[in-house]
């Protein structure tokens, strides 16, 4: 049986490697099928694909979400949409504005606590990708303000940090509701570090359809702890390494060691095909 990856970033959005230069390296790992998982963009995934055919690694539809709940930000992973259809296109297109708005608020936060920064600098940093807060980061380590990644997180970005951000990604419900009509699967993305067992019921309460089981972040009696939980919940089990590329992300090193086996790939692929009928 191969191996399948079902969380990866490219230069489309926070990860250093463009979908080609991803898609040779998953090669070398050995891995059968991958889906990469930009932040709310399928750029990295459409432009892998030609690569992908000629590498024969099957490449799955798959997008990393970000999606409001309670106020919070939730990351859903989206997989085998029909990347054609126009309403989760639309979609797509309202999370891209929601993280340059956003961007922008962060700016404005950055500049009240004495930091000379601009949104320019951050969206240059993140290329042609969907911009992001790693990017923001890099232009803080650039500047001197923080001494690396970890640093920047825990001064200036994170979730606590930016409470009072209004941002207008869509909710949760409506992400699950577009992805399911454009026939897709999604699943709940590496829930072990960040929220309570009762948190997680009633984010799998809304809809969703799996869980991300397998992650960097999940120990093996967390892994199996989910599995259980997809299982007795008839939910899809999902799983990957979550590879930046940066070097400077924890996960880095286990592009090819956090694998998935391809029966759950089947699975996912058979909800799919049901939703387009
Ligand atoms: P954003 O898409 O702007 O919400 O940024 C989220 C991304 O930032 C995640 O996907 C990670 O790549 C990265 N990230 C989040 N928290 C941290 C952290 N504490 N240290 C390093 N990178 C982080
Ligand atoms: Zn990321
Ligand atoms: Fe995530
Ligand atoms: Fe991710």
């Amino acid at each position: 049986m191969g191996k399948a990856d079902l969380h990866t970033h490219t230069s489309a959005s926070d990860g250093a490697l463009h979908a080609t230069e991803l898609l040779k390296k998953i090669k070398e790992k050995g891995l059968k099928t991958v889906a990469i998982t930009d932040h709310d963009t399928i750029k990295g995934y459409l432009e892998g694909k030609e690569m992908a055919a000629e590498l024969g690694i099957e490449l799955i539809p798959g997008v990393e979400m970000t999606a409001l709940w309670n106020n919070r930000e939730v990351h859903l992973l989206a997989y085998m949409f029909d990347e054609n259809n126009e309403d989760f296109l639309m979609l797509l297109r309202r999370q891209k504005r929601a993280r340059i708005l956003r961007m922008g608020a962060i700016v404005e936060y950055l500049k009240s606590t004495g930091i000379d920064i601009d949104l320019d600098e951050i969206r240059a940093e993140s290329g042609h990708g969907n911009v992001g807060r790693p990017h923001a980061a890099a232009v803080l380590i650039k500047k001197g303000y923080v001494g690396g990644v970890s640093e920047a997180f825990i001064r200036y970005l994170s979730s606590e940090k930016l409470k009072d951000i209004k941002t207008e990604y869509a909710s949760i419900e409506e992400v699950i509701k577009i992805t399911q009509l454009a026939a897709g699967v999604i699943s709940l993305a590496h829930p072990g570090p960040i929220y309570s067992r009762k948190e997680i019921e009633a984010l799998l309460e809304k809809g969703l359809d799996g869980i991300e089981c397998i992650h960097p972040s999940h120990n093996f009696n967390v892994q199996r702890t989910f599995k259980k939980l997809a299982e007795s919940k008839n939910l899809l089990i999902t799983g990957g390494s979550d590879y930046h590329g940066t070097g400077k992300s924890d996960y880095d090193p286990y592009l090819g060691i956090v694998t998935i086996g391809e029966k759950y790939i089947a699975s996912l692929k058979r909800l799919s095909e049901r939703r387009k009928n």
